[in-house]
């Protein structure tokens, strides 16, 4: 039998109270299908997200339908997704990935994965090459699945270091893994959804890679990173 944790760990509900608070509540997101999320997500890793939308709006514009994305030469799918950062490589994972799903379901399609349990989803997404921890959970928390998880991106992975809520060197599954510890069962996929979007705006308006605000910070007296960077300004 598993032990009772002694205590129960609410920083995350905190931070989640303080960001909606200084933020507001997140847009609603436009639910998509399963696939089209999948093949924005494979896009969007380190691009910004207006530029991997445009992308994304491009690509069906140009090729008019996934099937025609997926039977078109390589050199025409790096050229219709220039945009976003590596097009050499994501084309062809992107390419690779539409065949594989195709041949593999007999449609291109990623509609009977509703019918899977959340972690065979998981595990099946990160079968393809160039699909991680982080499109499987952007897959199945964002796209019409919605199921729980959390989407750790770049921004996500930063703040939640900062704040000490993992270690330093936490990659994104062993953060989300945390996370979802400290989230609360009540919390349902979107807003597991929300809270993600709270934080990833945090990363891109405050908790900046480059230069923290952490003096404007709503979270600066639960964050041992921010607390550190405060008080040895004023000391010096
Ligand atoms: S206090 Fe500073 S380091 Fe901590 S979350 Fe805020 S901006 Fe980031």
């Amino acid at each position: 039998m598993q032990a009772a944790p002694l205590f129960l760990d609410t920083r995350l509900v905190e931070i989640h109270r303080r960001l909606l608070a200084y933020y507001g509540q997140p847009a609603a997101r436009d639910v998509w299908d399963p696939l089209k999320q999948f093949i924005y997500s494979m896009l969007s890793s380190r691009t910004k997200t207006e530029v991997t939308f445009e992308v994304v709006a491009h690509l069906q514009k140009h090729f008019g339908s996934w099937e025609a994305l997926r039977d078109a030469p390589l050199g025409e799918i790096e050229e219709a997704i220039r945009g976003v950062t590596f097009p050499e490589q994501k084309a062809v994972h992107l390419k690779q990935a539409l065949e594989q799903i195709a041949q593999r379901c007999g449609r291109l399609s990623l509609d009977f994965l509703s019918s899977y349990r959340t972690d065979k989803v998981r595990s099946w997404l990160e079968g393809f090459d160039g699909v991680g921890v982080k499109t499987s959970a952007a897959v199945v928390n964002f796209s019409s699945l919605r199921r729980r998880a959390i989407c750790v991106d770049s921004h996500h992975l930063r703040v939640t270091q900062r704040l000490g809520l993992v270690g330093k060197s936490a990659d994104a599954r062993e953060t989300e893994d945390r996370l979802m510890e400290m989230a609360p069962v009540e919390w349902s996929p979107v807003m597991l959804d929300e809270h993600h979007t709270l934080i990833k705006t945090h990363g891109q308006r405050i908790c900046t890679f480059k230069q923290p605000r952490c003096t404007i910070c709503p979270l600066l007296e639960l964050c041992p990173t921010g607390a550190g960077a405060v008080g040895s300004s004023r000391a010096s």
